[in-house]
């Protein structure tokens, strides 16, 4: 299969975790990628990874997704490098855990702003480009937490909750483009991010999901490559749970 043959794809945070996984799958299936992530290291290994393994191509870009200017900047680089872009995947996210009571302004800021502002800034230097292409997909990465909360995890709820609200006015905006506009909720996926958690806590979200483990990259990936297929034209505005069950 080729379904990405001749289209290009912007994907944030693309040097690791599921981003990365994101990146190959596009690539997998003949896309150009362009990998964006926070280190020139990260981006440029998940790229020569691509580039010596898969049909399709990866460019590397280092750019902090909440830096607006660096951003715009980005846009007009791989309007130039790469052509045109069809798809937006926003998957950039961090996490600054901790109890509300304890929660210093800093770890609030930093979680809104690469997670929520870092999608605004993105759609927003990519949305004419997008409109312009043969069919324009924005998926965004969010996550169950922001559909059901967490306990120590107010900034990346509310966060996640804000792009998934996000989506939504997107999807409504662009609609009349033909440019859709979706949001995965990743549940528990093995990645850096959750290889940080204690062993504890892993073991007590695994009871809590019915199908009893922690998600793959590619499961996520999977999802990702569907709705950016042109099968998925029809599906706009949505917010798809890939969580084993965690919030049926
Ligand atoms: P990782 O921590 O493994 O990777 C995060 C990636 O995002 C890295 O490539 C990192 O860059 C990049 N990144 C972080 N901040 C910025 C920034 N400001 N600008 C540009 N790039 C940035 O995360 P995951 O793969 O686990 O998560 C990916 C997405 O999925 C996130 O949005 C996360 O919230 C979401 N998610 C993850 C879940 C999970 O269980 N893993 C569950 C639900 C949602 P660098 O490599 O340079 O550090």
């Amino acid at each position: 299969m080729s379904r990405f043959a001749n289209k290009v794809a912007v994907v944030t945070g693309g040097g690791r975790g599921i981003g990365q996984e994101i990146a190959r799958s596009f690539a997998a299936e003949g896309a150009k990628v362009a990998i964006v992530s926070r280190s020139a290291s990260s981006c440029e290994k998940a790229a020569d990874e691509i580039n010596a393994n898969f049909p399709g191509s990866a460019t590397a870009f280092a750019v902090d997704v909440a830096d607006h200017d660096a951003v715009q900047e980005l846009a007009k680089k791989i309007a130039e490098e790469m052509g045109s872009v069809n798809i937006l995947v926003n998957n950039a996210g961090v996490t600054r855990d901790g109890l509300l009571m304890r929660m210093k302004e800093e770890d609030w800021d930093t979680v809104l702003d690469t997670n929520l502002k870092g999608a605004f800034n993105t759609v927003k230097a990519f949305m004419r480009v997008l409109m312009k292409a043969e069919d324009p997909r924005i998926i965004n990465i969010a996550s169950v937490i922001g559909l059901i909360g967490n306990a120590g995890q107010t900034n990346y709820s509310a966060s996640k909750a804000g792009l998934i609200g996000f989506t939504k006015a997107v999807a409504r905006e662009l609609a009349g483009r033909r440019v859709t506009c979706n949001a995965i909720a990743p549940g528990f996926i093995t990645t850096d991010m959750t290889d940080e958690l204690p062993q504890t806590v892993k073991d007590s979200v695994i009871g809590k999901i019915p199908l009893g483990n922690f998600g793959h990259p590619q499961d996520i990936a999977a999802v990702v490559t569907f709705l950016a297929s042109a099968e998925a034209r029809y599906i706009t505005g949505q917010v798809i749970s890939v969580d084993g069950g965690m919030t049926m």
